[in-house]
């Protein structure tokens, strides 16, 4: 006998089947010192104009990466049914308390929530956060389009990306919107630990599932709001639910074929970055050096590229702890 599903917590203040413009809120019981009978507002978007695809747009996975909040906020405030064909669903901040907090994991459980999939309605509150995106708006969803940046520990190329699926159909569908998207990289990615993550969660539903990865910081620029903003729409002209062709530029396609992309720190101390995003390097060339800082006249520890590339990622802060993603090198498709 299977057991009985337990309902989420969720309540959604938006119609997900109404035509027109709704903003609402997802509220997410969390009864606390402050507030006894108190919840979680994660604001909602919802545009639907008659039959079509749906798009789930969403930003603030991880709390302190602003782009995809920016493009979002704005695309929520700005866009009228008369612009579309289907529905588009916008959840600008989906681990609201970590955004309100500008940190990457929840102030409240410290839950990283696309390490938190498929969540539980029973469990944390990052995990009701994700167990309501897995059951009830994953599934609602055609084409699904998940902001990220490097956050305030690393900073990245600007680049869209989709990773290599079992399904080759669907897998040439993600690289098509990637495609679409428009950033000025275009990666084939792969994770270091995909357990738990938002994008295999859509992915084993079939999902087209386009991510970015658009510098970081714990901040962000205006030309990397310019690329977030423009790629949202061109996703949604690509889906078929914003009308006209998407504004396509010139993009560099990059992979990561291997685990040696990575390089993290053995060493704490403190980085001397040798090469800059972007900048081509060479197996053997000198990446960044960790330089000691217990005291001094004593050498860095060199670190370098483990196969020819360019950088495409970096640790921001100039300190850096052992354990630390350090760099990425990835390798250009021509
Ligand atoms: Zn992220």
């Amino acid at each position: 006998m299977r057991p009985i599903e337990r309902p989420s917590p969720i309540a959604a203040s938006v119609d997900f089947d109404a035509d027109g413009v709704q903003h609402g809120f997802l509220r997410l019981p969390y009864s606390r010192d402050d507030s006894a009978w108190g919840s979680v507002m994660i604001p909602i978007t919802v545009v639907k104009r008659g039959e079509g695809p749906t798009a789930l747009l969403t930003g603030a996975n991880h709390g302190d990466e602003y782009e995809g909040p920016i493009a979002l906020f704005d695309l929520a405030r700005t866009l009228t049914a008369e612009q579309i064909q289907g529905r588009v669903i916008i959840v600008p901040a989906m681990n609201y308390p970590a955004f309100r907090a500008g940190t990457r994991t929840s102030p409240i459980d410290r839950g990283n929530l696309n390490r938190s999939f498929p969540g539980r309605p029973d469990g944390t509150v990052t995990e009701k956060i994700a167990d309501y995106f897995q059951r009830t708006l994953l599934p609602l969803a055609d084409i699904v389009l998940d902001f990220h940046s490097g956050g305030r520990t690393l900073d990245f190329l600007p680049y869209a990306a989709a990773h290599e699926l079992p399904d080759k159909a669907q897998e040439r569908l993600c690289f098509d919107a990637v495609a679409a998207f428009a950033a000025p990289y275009s990666m084939r990615m792969i994770e270091i630990d995909a357990v738990g993550m938002y994008d295999s969660a859509a992915e084993e539903m079939g999902k087209i599932f386009v991510t970015t990865e658009l510098s970081g910081g714990g901040t962000a620029s205006a030309k990397t709001v310019r690329i977030a903003k423009r790629g949202t729409m061109n996703v949604l002209k690509h889906a078929g639910i914003v009308a006209g062709r998407p504004e396509t530029e010139p993009t560099r396609w990059l992979d990561m074929p291997s685990a040696e992309c990575f390089r993290f720190a053995e060493d704490n101390g403190l980085v001397e970055p040798c090469i800059d995003l972007g900048d081509p390097v060479q197996r053997g060339d000198i990446i960044a050096r960790i330089h000691p800082i217990g005291r001094t006249g004593q050498s860095p520890k060199e670190y370098r590229a483990a196969l020819d590339g360019v950088l495409a990622a970096r640790h921001f802060p100039g300190l850096v702890k052992t354990g630390d993603c350090l760099a990425v090198v990835a390798t250009v498709e021509d």
